[in-house]
């Protein structure tokens, strides 16, 4: 049992300008367990990962790291406190070589290059095969695997992984979900959004519906899954 949760969001309420996106939401990840947000279009799933990595200020409520409350600490103070979320388009250089894009990162939580490639390469047996090929080149799911490995260096505490199947083989996925599988196992807290909710459902061990910017239902896959057509077709479940 470790004495704080690694992710918890109380009364959470934020959006842009003016407009108030997410109505008051309260969650907790622990850490080694993989959270699934799913929940329709626009119930501010996105808002959410952006708010609990820093790049969008909470109007209100808290946000709790390990413990610590961190309302209003900027993405590099959220980092640095192990919050680390995959940047949407995969955030890698698509001009530069695996290898090179290895090199950019040196200095990512104090890792020398052969540091970074070993990790990197041990992790990730076929990015080691692909070190010269420009990242650009590789295949969507060897990409995701190299914006992933980025996000490893540090070793964070909480992952927020948005919709990392997107535009992805099946069988890609696939390999992409075991391996947050095995990070859970490491100890890492997940919180996922994913546009596809039984695959969500199939690797995490709770999962929360969100609709329009309020917690619809929480529980276990088996608990979530009865309510998730009526949560995508009504917004409310
Ligand atoms: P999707 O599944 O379609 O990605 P989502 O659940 O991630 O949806 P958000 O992207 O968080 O939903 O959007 C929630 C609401 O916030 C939407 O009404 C959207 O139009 C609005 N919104 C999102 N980003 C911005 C922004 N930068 N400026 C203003 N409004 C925004």
């Amino acid at each position: 049992m470790t004495a704080h949760a690694a992710l918890e969001l109380i009364d959470l309420r934020a959006g842009y300008g003016s407009i108030e996106v997410l109505h008051g939401v309260s969650l907790t990840v622990e850490p080694a367990t993989v959270v699934a947000l799913l929940g329709p279009n626009g119930a501010g799933k996105t808002t959410l990962l952006r708010t609990t990595s820093g790049t969008l200020t909470p109007m209100g409520g808290c946000l709790h790291v390990g413990g610590v409350h961190v309302n209003g600490a900027d993405a590099a103070s959220l980092a640095q406190a192990g919050v680390c979320r995959i940047p949407e388009g995969r955030g890698i250089f698509p001009n530069l070589t695996v290898a090179e894009n290895l090199r950019m990162w040196t200095g990512v939580g104090g890792l020398r290059l052969p540091e970074v490639e070993e990790r990197t390469f041990s992790r990730f047996p076929r990015l080691g095969e692909r070190r010269g090929q420009l990242a650009g080149t590789m295949s969507g799911g060897e990409q995701q695997m190299l914006a992933m490995s980025r996000a490893l260096l540090v070793d964070p505490a909480v992952l927020l992984l948005d919709e990392i199947s997107m535009g992805l083989a099946p069988l890609i996925v696939a390999d992409l979900y075991e391996l947050v599988r095995t990070l859970a196992e490491e100890g890492i807290a997940i919180l996922l959004v994913e546009q596809f909710a039984q695959t969500a459902l199939a690797v995490a061990d709770y999962a929360v519906i969100l609709a329009q910017g309020r917690v619809t239902r929480r529980g276990t896959p088996a608990e979530v899954e009865e309510h998730l057509s009526a949560a995508y077709l009504g917004g409310a479940a």
